[in-house]
């Protein structure tokens, strides 16, 4: 009704204000990151104040070393958090991937999202350095398969090197499962054998 007699007695064309502009712009910008499921933040109060890694959390992809013919790496699992939010601007670049570290099964290490950057990978526990196997040691359930000998190896050079840089406490060192509700990185990691070989140096 108020708007209808506004109408009649308007002489200029309605122009949008610069504060409603704003709102509706901030509005739809909700819904279209909403509707993405994504949350992407920025990254440079780390960079000027990097983060400092407090421990390690070990993981697994959970997915088969390859899908649709396409081999699990740091760049799939890049693609795969995009859907999940919770990526992290720098630069030209969003780091969607959550871990900092990916483990392939030939034993070859890709980095994720930088040292210096918060992890989305453990919640309650992203200042730690999230390290991911490629792989799914969880199932089938009981008899879950083993990571490579040369994934085992990496992990344990990887993790004895990142102590070492980071002067971490090697009692900071977890699975995924030691501090949440989850199957993550499975048993089939030989983790007793890890932490014996992280303790011991070889
Ligand atoms: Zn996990």
């Amino acid at each position: 009704m108020a708007a209808a007699q506004r109408r009649t007695t308007r002489t200029t064309p309605p122009r949008l204000r610069p504060v409603s502009a704003l709102i509706a712009l901030a509005a739809l910008a909700t819904v279209v990151v909403g509707a993405l499921n994504m949350r992407v933040g920025p990254a440079w109060p780390y960079r000027l104040l990097p983060l400092v890694p407090r421990g390690i959390v070990v993981h697994h992809s959970a997915t088969p070393t390859y899908v649709q013919g396409r081999q699990v790496d740091a760049a799939f699992l890049d693609e795969v958090h995009a859907t999940q939010g919770w990526g992290m601007r720098y630069g030209e670049r969003v780091y969607h991937i959550g871990y900092h570290y990916v483990i392939l099964p030939d034993g070859s290490v890709e980095p994720g999202r930088p040292e210096w950057m918060p992890g989305a990978h453990t919640v309650g526990y992203n200042n730690y350095l999230g390290i991911c196997l490629v792989g799914d040691f969880s199932r089938p359930a009981g008899h879950p398969p083993q990571p490579t000998r040369a994934q085992v190896d990496a992990l344990v050079k990887l993790i004895r090197q990142q102590i070492k840089k980071h002067r971490l406490s090697p009692q900071r060192l977890y699975r995924h499962r030691d501090l949440d509700a989850t199957e993550c990185p499975g048993i089939g990691v030989p983790w007793e054998e890890i932490v014996a070989r992280v303790n011991a140096g070889n």
